[in-house]
């Protein structure tokens, strides 16, 4: 059993056929989905579409595109439902950057003071964090430990060695397609080394399309090629490191805890 630790399957290319896409992730063994929040306004559609579905849940928070848009009175109001299980995503990305050094700095200072609410937001709730880290490790890093960080989940783990310590602080690490392609020397590398029970799995739906379907929409059910990539870069049994993963998503995201394999 496989739960997609991040999928958007709120996202409007999945309008059409999502009880289709969910069909072919059960048929796939994957029982669970947690939706991250990203904009603002989506969350409304994330919070109904977990709630038609068992086994789903969804999170709060802005993505880093979005900084600028974060407001705490509006996230509260999802963060009290049963259904919302993690503050997310969130984080840092300095890889779209504008050009003009003066709004590039006023960004940078925007995410940074919108991604420090995020962690103290969660720790007021006592919730998991779902942290997207692109092109700003060191800084990240920094926010998340001058902030007192707790439980978090780096989704789409980018592969820098700098950050693989946050394990040692209960931090861990969503994988997904991006493990799968065949320039992803780096993250294939460091796969190892992450620690066992700190190793998630995730598809970053209708994103990341693991190989061989990179290039079309990603979906749930692909989760079984991450598992199988990262079970042969650290020659395990398929069947223990999904009961493994199983494990860890359970520890992390306990509204899990209770659901058995069927
Ligand atoms: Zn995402």
């Amino acid at each position: 059993m496989i739960i997609d630790t991040h999928c958007h399957l709120d996202s409007s290319k999945f309008d059409e056929d999502l009880e289709e896409v969910l069909q072919r992730a059960y048929d796939s063994g994957v029982r669970g989905f947690i939706l991250p929040g990203a904009d603002p306004k989506d969350l409304p559609k994330a919070q109904k579409i977990a709630h038609e579905h068992d086994n789903m849940y969804f999170a709060a928070g802005v993505h880093p595109y979005h900084a600028r848009e974060y407001d705490e009175t509006y996230l509260k109001e999802f963060l009290s439902d049963p259904k919302c299980i993690a503050v997310g995503e969130c984080g840092m990305d300095y890889f779209r950057l504008p050009e003009d050094e003066g709004e590039k700095a006023e960004e940078k200072a925007v995410q940074q003071e919108v991604f420090a609410k995020h962690i103290r937001l969660a720790n007021r709730h006592g919730m998991p964090l779902i942290i997207h880290i692109r092109e700003a490790n060191d800084i990240s890093k920094q926010i998340m430990l001058e902030n007192d960080a707790k439980d978090a989940v780096l989704h789409c783990y980018n592969a820098s060695p700098h950050l693989l310590d946050l394990s040692k602080r209960n931090c861990y690490f969503g994988i997904g397609g991006v493990a799968t392609f065949k320039n992803a020397k780096k993250l294939v590398e460091i796969l190892p080394e992450i620690p066992l029970e700190k190793l998630l799995l995730e598809t970053d739906a209708p994103y990341l399309t693991p190989h061989p379907y990179r290039g079309k929409r990603n979906e749930p059910a692909y989760t079984t090629y991450v598992l199988e990539k990262i079970a042969q870069t650290r020659h395990m049994e398929t069947e223990v490191l999904e009961k493994q993963i199983l494990d860890n998503t359970k520890t992390l995201f306990k509204a899990f805890a209770t659901l058995d394999s069927v």
